[in-house]
Protein backbone atom coordinates (compact mmCIF):
# COMPACT_ATOMS: atom_id res chain seq x y z
CA UNK A 1 0.00 0.00 0.00
CA UNK A 2 2.55 2.40 1.01
CA UNK A 3 4.14 1.85 -2.38
CA UNK A 4 1.49 2.60 -4.45
CA UNK A 5 0.78 5.55 -2.67
CA UNK A 6 4.65 6.76 -2.99
CA UNK A 7 4.60 5.83 -7.04
CA UNK A 8 1.55 7.82 -7.04
CA UNK A 9 2.12 10.65 -4.67
CA UNK A 10 5.70 11.10 -6.36
CA UNK A 11 4.19 11.82 -9.69
CA UNK A 12 1.73 14.18 -8.54
CA UNK A 13 3.79 16.33 -6.90
CA UNK A 14 5.89 16.55 -9.59
CA UNK A 15 3.55 17.22 -12.13
CA UNK A 16 1.64 19.64 -9.95
CA UNK A 17 4.24 21.77 -7.81
CA UNK A 18 7.02 23.36 -10.04
CA UNK A 19 8.83 23.64 -6.81
CA UNK A 20 9.40 19.77 -7.08
CA UNK A 21 9.95 19.37 -10.81
CA UNK A 22 12.72 21.88 -10.36
CA UNK A 23 14.33 19.99 -7.32
CA UNK A 24 13.78 16.65 -8.95
CA UNK A 25 15.58 17.92 -12.21
CA UNK A 26 18.12 19.70 -10.41
CA UNK A 27 19.00 16.56 -8.63
CA UNK A 28 18.75 14.24 -12.02
CA UNK A 29 16.29 12.41 -10.41
CA UNK A 30 12.96 11.43 -12.83
CA UNK A 31 9.83 10.66 -10.94
CA UNK A 32 9.57 7.12 -12.34
CA UNK A 33 12.91 5.54 -10.84
CA UNK A 34 11.16 5.84 -7.63
CA UNK A 35 9.37 2.45 -7.73
CA UNK A 36 9.86 0.92 -4.13
CA UNK A 37 10.48 1.91 -0.36
CA UNK A 38 14.31 0.74 -0.79
CA UNK A 39 14.21 4.29 -3.49
CA UNK A 40 13.00 6.69 -1.28
CA UNK A 41 16.76 7.74 -0.38
CA UNK A 42 17.19 9.03 -3.99
CA UNK A 43 14.07 12.16 -3.48
CA UNK A 44 15.73 15.22 -2.29
CA UNK A 45 14.98 16.77 1.06
CA UNK A 46 12.35 19.06 2.03
CA UNK A 47 13.40 21.74 4.64
CA UNK A 48 11.50 24.48 6.66
CA UNK A 49 13.47 27.40 4.80
CA UNK A 50 11.85 25.90 1.41
CA UNK A 51 8.43 26.92 2.98
CA UNK A 52 10.30 29.95 4.41
CA UNK A 53 11.64 30.98 0.63
CA UNK A 54 8.04 29.80 -0.90
CA UNK A 55 6.04 31.75 1.31
CA UNK A 56 2.69 31.80 1.05
CA UNK A 57 1.62 29.70 -1.08
CA UNK A 58 4.69 28.64 -3.29
CA UNK A 59 4.49 24.58 -2.90
CA UNK A 60 1.02 24.64 -3.30
CA UNK A 61 -0.54 21.76 -5.66
CA UNK A 62 -4.17 22.58 -6.47
CA UNK A 63 -5.45 25.64 -7.51
CA UNK A 64 -6.78 28.08 -4.91
CA UNK A 65 -9.71 28.05 -4.63
CA UNK A 66 -9.81 24.09 -3.89
CA UNK A 67 -8.58 24.91 -0.72
CA UNK A 68 -10.91 24.23 2.61
CA UNK A 69 -9.03 25.97 4.74
CA UNK A 70 -5.56 27.49 5.88
CA UNK A 71 -3.44 27.06 9.13
CA UNK A 72 0.00 29.20 9.76
CA UNK A 73 2.53 27.94 12.51
CA UNK A 74 5.61 30.37 13.54
CA UNK A 75 8.57 30.35 10.99
CA UNK A 76 12.40 31.42 11.39
CA UNK A 77 11.94 35.42 10.71
CA UNK A 78 8.48 37.30 11.44
CA UNK A 79 6.86 35.06 8.64
CA UNK A 80 5.01 32.37 9.55
CA UNK A 81 4.54 28.73 7.93
CA UNK A 82 1.51 28.46 5.91
CA UNK A 83 -0.05 25.22 5.14
CA UNK A 84 -3.19 24.23 3.25
CA UNK A 85 -5.63 21.62 2.87
CA UNK A 86 -8.22 20.64 0.39
CA UNK A 87 -11.47 18.97 1.18
CA UNK A 88 -9.68 15.70 0.81
CA UNK A 89 -7.23 16.59 2.96
CA UNK A 90 -9.28 17.51 6.15
CA UNK A 91 -11.35 14.18 5.88
CA UNK A 92 -7.77 12.29 5.66
CA UNK A 93 -6.60 14.14 8.57
CA UNK A 94 -10.27 13.88 10.79
CA UNK A 95 -9.93 10.01 10.28
CA UNK A 96 -6.40 9.93 11.12
CA UNK A 97 -7.36 12.68 14.82
CA UNK A 98 -10.41 9.84 15.28
CA UNK A 99 -8.07 7.09 15.16
CA UNK A 100 -5.44 9.05 16.93
CA UNK A 101 -8.41 9.38 19.70
CA UNK A 102 -9.77 6.27 19.29
CA UNK A 103 -5.96 4.25 19.94
CA UNK A 104 -6.04 6.00 23.34
CA UNK A 105 -9.49 4.69 24.28
CA UNK A 106 -11.42 7.32 23.69
CA UNK A 107 -15.37 6.66 21.89
CA UNK A 108 -18.47 7.96 21.80
CA UNK A 109 -20.25 8.78 25.09
CA UNK A 110 -16.75 10.82 26.08
CA UNK A 111 -16.60 14.43 26.75
CA UNK A 112 -13.84 15.45 25.20
CA UNK A 113 -12.20 18.50 26.92
CA UNK A 114 -10.02 20.22 24.31
CA UNK A 115 -7.66 22.56 26.34
CA UNK A 116 -5.61 22.91 22.87
CA UNK A 117 -5.57 26.49 21.27
CA UNK A 118 -8.51 26.95 18.74
CA UNK A 119 -7.27 28.87 15.52
CA UNK A 120 -4.36 29.31 13.50
CA UNK A 121 -2.52 26.52 15.19
CA UNK A 122 -3.41 23.23 14.37
CA UNK A 123 -3.70 21.65 17.70
CA UNK A 124 -7.47 22.70 18.47
CA UNK A 125 -9.60 22.45 15.08
CA UNK A 126 -7.25 19.18 14.28
CA UNK A 127 -8.55 17.10 18.14
CA UNK A 128 -11.92 18.77 17.35
CA UNK A 129 -12.26 17.26 14.21
CA UNK A 130 -10.97 13.98 15.82
CA UNK A 131 -13.45 14.17 18.36
CA UNK A 132 -16.40 14.84 16.01
CA UNK A 133 -14.94 11.37 14.06
CA UNK A 134 -15.44 9.18 16.44
CA UNK A 135 -19.06 10.62 17.61
CA UNK A 136 -17.60 11.93 21.17
CA UNK A 137 -19.06 15.05 23.06
CA UNK A 138 -16.57 17.49 22.51
CA UNK A 139 -15.97 20.88 24.94
CA UNK A 140 -13.84 23.52 23.16
CA UNK A 141 -12.86 25.16 25.85
CA UNK A 142 -9.28 26.36 24.07
CA UNK A 143 -6.41 27.52 25.96
CA UNK A 144 -6.10 29.32 29.68
CA UNK A 145 -8.51 30.57 32.02
CA UNK A 146 -7.52 27.90 34.34
CA UNK A 147 -10.79 28.55 36.86
CA UNK A 148 -13.10 27.65 34.01
CA UNK A 149 -11.41 25.09 32.67
CA UNK A 150 -11.53 23.04 36.49
CA UNK A 151 -15.10 24.42 37.03
CA UNK A 152 -16.17 22.91 33.76
CA UNK A 153 -14.24 19.89 33.98
CA UNK A 154 -15.72 19.06 37.06
CA UNK A 155 -19.28 20.02 36.37
CA UNK A 156 -19.24 18.25 33.03
CA UNK A 157 -17.78 15.41 33.81
CA UNK A 158 -15.10 15.39 30.91
CA UNK A 159 -13.36 12.06 30.41
CA UNK A 160 -10.90 12.85 27.94
CA UNK A 161 -8.42 15.95 27.79
CA UNK A 162 -6.13 17.19 25.07
CA UNK A 163 -3.17 19.78 26.14
CA UNK A 164 -0.07 20.44 26.51
CA UNK A 165 1.61 18.81 28.86
CA UNK A 166 3.06 21.67 31.02
CA UNK A 167 -0.64 23.08 31.26
CA UNK A 168 -2.09 19.64 32.69
CA UNK A 169 1.57 19.19 35.04
CA UNK A 170 0.14 22.71 35.68
CA UNK A 171 -3.43 21.75 36.59
CA UNK A 172 -2.67 19.21 39.47
CA UNK A 173 -1.11 22.06 41.37
CA UNK A 174 -3.30 24.85 40.09
CA UNK A 175 -6.38 22.00 41.10
CA UNK A 176 -5.61 21.51 44.62
CA UNK A 177 -5.04 25.66 45.04
CA UNK A 178 -8.63 25.61 43.68
CA UNK A 179 -9.48 23.21 46.79
CA UNK A 180 -9.99 20.21 44.24
CA UNK A 181 -9.11 16.91 44.90
CA UNK A 182 -7.74 16.25 41.25
CA UNK A 183 -7.94 12.39 41.98
CA UNK A 184 -11.68 12.24 43.33
CA UNK A 185 -13.12 15.19 41.94
CA UNK A 186 -12.83 15.35 38.50
CA UNK A 187 -13.80 12.07 35.94
CA UNK A 188 -11.03 11.79 33.89
CA UNK A 189 -9.94 8.32 32.30
CA UNK A 190 -7.63 9.51 29.41
CA UNK A 191 -5.41 12.49 28.68
CA UNK A 192 -3.57 13.35 25.25
CA UNK A 193 -0.40 15.64 25.51
CA UNK A 194 1.69 17.10 23.13
CA UNK A 195 3.32 19.95 20.85
CA UNK A 196 6.47 20.13 23.08
CA UNK A 197 9.14 18.00 24.86
CA UNK A 198 8.05 16.31 27.98
CA UNK A 199 9.07 13.95 29.96
CA UNK A 200 8.33 9.88 31.96
CA UNK A 201 8.66 12.33 35.18
CA UNK A 202 5.69 14.95 34.00
CA UNK A 203 3.78 12.01 32.68
CA UNK A 204 4.12 10.50 36.76
CA UNK A 205 2.90 13.45 37.88
CA UNK A 206 -0.01 14.10 35.49
CA UNK A 207 -0.93 10.36 35.91
CA UNK A 208 -0.83 10.28 39.92
CA UNK A 209 -2.41 13.25 40.29
CA UNK A 210 -6.05 13.22 38.42
CA UNK A 211 -5.61 9.18 37.86
CA UNK A 212 -6.10 9.43 34.15
CA UNK A 213 -3.70 7.42 31.48
CA UNK A 214 -1.14 10.21 30.05
CA UNK A 215 -0.41 9.11 26.22
CA UNK A 216 1.96 11.45 24.09
CA UNK A 217 1.20 12.75 20.72
CA UNK A 218 3.22 14.09 18.00
CA UNK A 219 2.17 16.56 15.02
CA UNK A 220 3.35 19.41 13.29
CA UNK A 221 1.49 22.10 10.69
CA UNK A 222 3.38 21.12 8.16
CA UNK A 223 2.20 17.13 7.98
CA UNK A 224 -1.76 18.60 8.79
CA UNK A 225 -1.18 18.86 12.28
CA UNK A 226 -1.61 16.53 15.22
CA UNK A 227 -2.18 12.86 14.99
CA UNK A 228 1.51 11.93 13.19
CA UNK A 229 1.90 9.61 15.81
CA UNK A 230 0.28 8.14 19.33
CA UNK A 231 1.45 5.99 22.33
CA UNK A 232 -1.27 3.24 22.49
CA UNK A 233 -2.29 1.82 26.00
CA UNK A 234 1.37 0.19 26.22
CA UNK A 235 2.85 3.59 26.19
CA UNK A 236 5.91 2.23 24.96
CA UNK A 237 6.64 4.48 21.73
CA UNK A 238 4.48 6.76 19.73
CA UNK A 239 2.92 4.54 16.11
CA UNK A 240 3.37 6.68 13.60
CA UNK A 241 -0.11 6.42 11.07
CA UNK A 242 2.27 4.47 8.14
CA UNK A 243 -0.32 4.29 5.51
CA UNK A 244 -0.67 8.21 5.80
CA UNK A 245 3.23 8.86 6.28
CA UNK A 246 6.21 7.40 5.31
CA UNK A 247 9.51 7.91 8.57
CA UNK A 248 12.73 7.63 8.25
CA UNK A 249 15.44 8.78 10.11
CA UNK A 250 18.53 10.35 8.83
CA UNK A 251 22.04 11.94 10.71
CA UNK A 252 21.29 15.74 10.54
CA UNK A 253 24.92 16.74 9.51
CA UNK A 254 25.21 14.19 6.75
CA UNK A 255 21.78 13.40 5.66
CA UNK A 256 22.77 9.92 5.80
CA UNK A 257 20.07 7.32 6.34
CA UNK A 258 20.25 5.89 9.00
CA UNK A 259 18.95 2.12 10.47
CA UNK A 260 15.98 1.97 12.28
CA UNK A 261 16.95 1.93 16.19
CA UNK A 262 19.40 4.65 15.38
CA UNK A 263 18.89 8.04 16.73
CA UNK A 264 18.44 10.22 14.22
CA UNK A 265 16.22 13.69 13.13
CA UNK A 266 12.43 12.01 11.25
CA UNK A 267 12.06 12.55 8.12
CA UNK A 268 8.37 12.33 6.44
CA UNK A 269 6.73 11.47 3.60
CA UNK A 270 2.97 12.34 3.33
CA UNK A 271 1.45 9.56 1.31
CA UNK A 272 -2.10 11.60 0.47
CA UNK A 273 -1.86 15.06 0.91
CA UNK A 274 -3.42 16.81 -2.04
CA UNK A 275 -2.75 20.20 -1.34
CA UNK A 276 0.69 20.60 -0.12
CA UNK A 277 2.06 17.08 -0.80
CA UNK A 278 5.63 16.69 1.26
CA UNK A 279 7.88 14.75 0.02
CA UNK A 280 10.95 13.77 2.84
CA UNK A 281 10.45 16.49 4.92
CA UNK A 282 12.66 17.59 7.43
CA UNK A 283 11.55 17.88 10.76
CA UNK A 284 14.62 18.72 12.85
CA UNK A 285 13.13 16.57 15.62
CA UNK A 286 15.78 13.94 16.96
CA UNK A 287 13.77 10.63 17.45
CA UNK A 288 14.37 6.58 16.74
CA UNK A 289 12.08 4.38 14.44
CA UNK A 290 11.29 1.67 15.92
CA UNK A 291 9.95 -1.61 13.18
CA UNK A 292 9.12 -4.69 15.80
CA UNK A 293 5.78 -5.14 16.10
CA UNK A 294 4.26 -3.51 19.12
CA UNK A 295 2.70 -5.75 22.22
CA UNK A 296 -0.70 -3.58 21.56
CA UNK A 297 -0.34 -5.99 17.96
CA UNK A 298 -0.67 -2.63 15.29
CA UNK A 299 1.99 -2.79 12.82
CA UNK A 300 2.65 0.98 12.76
CA UNK A 301 6.11 1.47 13.76
CA UNK A 302 7.05 3.55 16.50
CA UNK A 303 8.84 6.70 17.38
CA UNK A 304 10.51 7.03 20.49
CA UNK A 305 9.59 10.24 23.01
CA UNK A 306 11.39 13.11 21.10
CA UNK A 307 14.67 13.56 22.33
CA UNK A 308 14.84 17.34 20.79
CA UNK A 309 15.43 19.41 17.86
CA UNK A 310 18.47 19.61 15.72
CA UNK A 311 17.58 23.36 15.24
CA UNK A 312 17.44 26.25 18.00
CA UNK A 313 13.66 26.31 18.09
CA UNK A 314 12.58 26.49 21.54
CA UNK A 315 9.40 25.32 22.73
CA UNK A 316 7.52 27.75 24.90
CA UNK A 317 4.46 26.71 26.51
CA UNK A 318 3.71 24.72 23.47
CA UNK A 319 4.31 27.78 20.92
CA UNK A 320 7.52 27.21 18.71
CA UNK A 321 10.27 30.49 19.12
CA UNK A 322 12.67 30.73 17.16
CA UNK A 323 15.83 32.90 18.62
CA UNK A 324 16.30 34.47 15.12
CA UNK A 325 12.63 36.09 15.32
CA UNK A 326 13.29 38.01 18.20
CA UNK A 327 16.60 39.11 17.06
CA UNK A 328 14.76 40.08 14.33
CA UNK A 329 12.32 42.19 15.99
CA UNK A 330 14.91 43.70 17.93
CA UNK A 331 16.68 44.85 14.85
CA UNK A 332 13.95 46.63 13.51
CA UNK A 333 13.25 48.89 16.73
CA UNK A 334 15.57 52.01 16.61
CA UNK A 335 17.47 53.11 19.98
CA UNK A 336 18.85 49.24 20.96
CA UNK A 337 22.23 48.02 21.10
CA UNK A 338 22.73 44.69 19.18
CA UNK A 339 23.62 42.05 22.61
CA UNK A 340 19.96 40.51 23.78
CA UNK A 341 19.68 37.03 25.85
CA UNK A 342 16.62 35.05 25.98
CA UNK A 343 15.71 33.62 29.19
CA UNK A 344 13.16 30.78 29.22
CA UNK A 345 12.22 29.83 32.84
CA UNK A 346 9.32 27.33 34.70
CA UNK A 347 7.36 28.56 37.62
CA UNK A 348 4.37 26.56 37.07
CA UNK A 349 4.17 27.66 33.28
CA UNK A 350 7.03 28.41 31.12
CA UNK A 351 8.17 32.15 30.97
CA UNK A 352 9.93 33.74 28.44
CA UNK A 353 12.15 37.31 29.60
CA UNK A 354 14.39 39.04 27.14
CA UNK A 355 16.95 41.12 28.14
CA UNK A 356 18.39 43.74 25.80
CA UNK A 357 21.44 46.76 25.82
CA UNK A 358 20.07 49.78 25.38
CA UNK A 359 22.16 52.81 25.24
CA UNK A 360 20.87 55.67 28.05
CA UNK A 361 18.25 57.87 26.13
CA UNK A 362 16.30 54.51 25.23
CA UNK A 363 16.46 53.33 29.38
CA UNK A 364 15.11 56.61 29.65
CA UNK A 365 12.44 55.89 27.60
CA UNK A 366 9.57 54.55 29.43
CA UNK A 367 7.94 53.29 26.71
CA UNK A 368 10.16 51.27 25.36
CA UNK A 369 9.98 48.14 26.97
CA UNK A 370 6.12 47.94 26.29
CA UNK A 371 6.79 48.72 22.46
CA UNK A 372 9.11 45.80 22.23
CA UNK A 373 6.68 43.59 24.00
CA UNK A 374 4.03 44.57 21.83
CA UNK A 375 6.03 43.98 18.65
CA UNK A 376 7.37 40.56 20.52
CA UNK A 377 3.92 39.43 20.63
CA UNK A 378 2.99 40.35 17.20
CA UNK A 379 5.49 37.71 16.04
CA UNK A 380 5.32 35.14 18.72
CA UNK A 381 1.60 35.31 19.85
CA UNK A 382 3.07 34.88 23.72
CA UNK A 383 3.87 37.75 26.21
CA UNK A 384 7.62 38.30 27.14
CA UNK A 385 8.77 40.08 30.02
CA UNK A 386 10.87 42.49 29.13
CA UNK A 387 14.19 44.25 30.28
CA UNK A 388 16.57 46.98 29.16
CA UNK A 389 19.99 47.02 30.59
CA UNK A 390 22.69 49.18 30.23
CA UNK A 391 25.55 49.02 27.40
CA UNK A 392 28.11 45.97 27.48
CA UNK A 393 26.41 44.48 30.58
CA UNK A 394 25.53 41.45 29.14
CA UNK A 395 28.11 38.85 29.71
CA UNK A 396 30.34 37.75 26.26
CA UNK A 397 32.17 35.06 25.55
CA UNK A 398 35.51 34.60 24.98
CA UNK A 399 34.93 35.34 20.73
CA UNK A 400 32.93 38.28 22.21
CA UNK A 401 29.27 36.47 21.31
CA UNK A 402 26.63 37.07 23.99
CA UNK A 403 24.71 33.28 25.43
CA UNK A 404 21.79 34.15 23.79
CA UNK A 405 19.47 31.44 25.05
CA UNK A 406 19.54 30.39 28.76
CA UNK A 407 16.93 27.84 29.29
CA UNK A 408 16.44 27.46 33.31
CA UNK A 409 13.38 24.47 32.97
CA UNK A 410 14.31 21.58 34.68
CA UNK A 411 15.10 19.14 32.04
CA UNK A 412 12.82 16.46 33.32
P1 LIG B 1 1.98 21.52 16.70
O1 LIG B 1 0.66 22.04 16.34
O2 LIG B 1 2.04 20.02 16.72
O3 LIG B 1 2.65 22.14 17.88
P2 LIG B 1 3.88 23.01 15.22
O4 LIG B 1 4.16 22.91 13.77
O5 LIG B 1 3.51 24.31 15.83
O6 LIG B 1 2.78 21.93 15.43
O7 LIG B 1 5.09 22.44 16.04
C1 LIG B 1 5.62 21.19 15.73
C2 LIG B 1 6.79 20.89 16.63
O8 LIG B 1 6.33 20.73 17.96
C3 LIG B 1 7.45 19.60 16.28
O9 LIG B 1 8.35 19.73 15.22
C4 LIG B 1 8.11 19.24 17.59
O10 LIG B 1 9.34 19.91 17.73
C5 LIG B 1 7.14 19.76 18.63
N1 LIG B 1 6.30 18.66 19.12
C6 LIG B 1 5.07 18.32 18.73
N2 LIG B 1 4.62 17.26 19.43
C7 LIG B 1 5.61 16.89 20.26
C8 LIG B 1 5.77 15.85 21.25
N3 LIG B 1 4.83 14.96 21.51
N4 LIG B 1 6.96 15.79 21.90
C9 LIG B 1 7.95 16.67 21.66
N5 LIG B 1 7.86 17.67 20.77
C10 LIG B 1 6.70 17.79 20.08
ZN1 LIG C 1 1.13 -0.36 20.29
Amino acid sequence: MQEIKLRKIVGYAYRNVPFYRKRFDDAGTKPESIKSLDDLSKIPFTVKTDLRDNYPLGILAVPPNRLYCLHASSGTTGKPIVVAYTRGDLERWSKLMGRTLDITGAKKGDIVQNMYGYGLFTGGLGFHYGARAIGATILPTSVGNTKRQLMLMKDLRSTVVTSTPSYMVYLVEASRAEGYDPRTDFALRIGIFGAEPWSEESRKRIQDGFGLRAHDVYGMSELYGPGVGIECERQNGLHIWGDEFLVETINPDTGEVLEPGKEGELVFTMLSREAMPFLRYRSRDLSIVYEEECACGRCHSRIARIKGRSDDMLIVGGVNVFPSQIEHVLMNIPGLGDQYQIIVSHKELDRLAVKVEAPPESLRDPNMPKRIQEDLFAVLSIRADVELVELGTIPRSEVGKARRVIDLRPKD
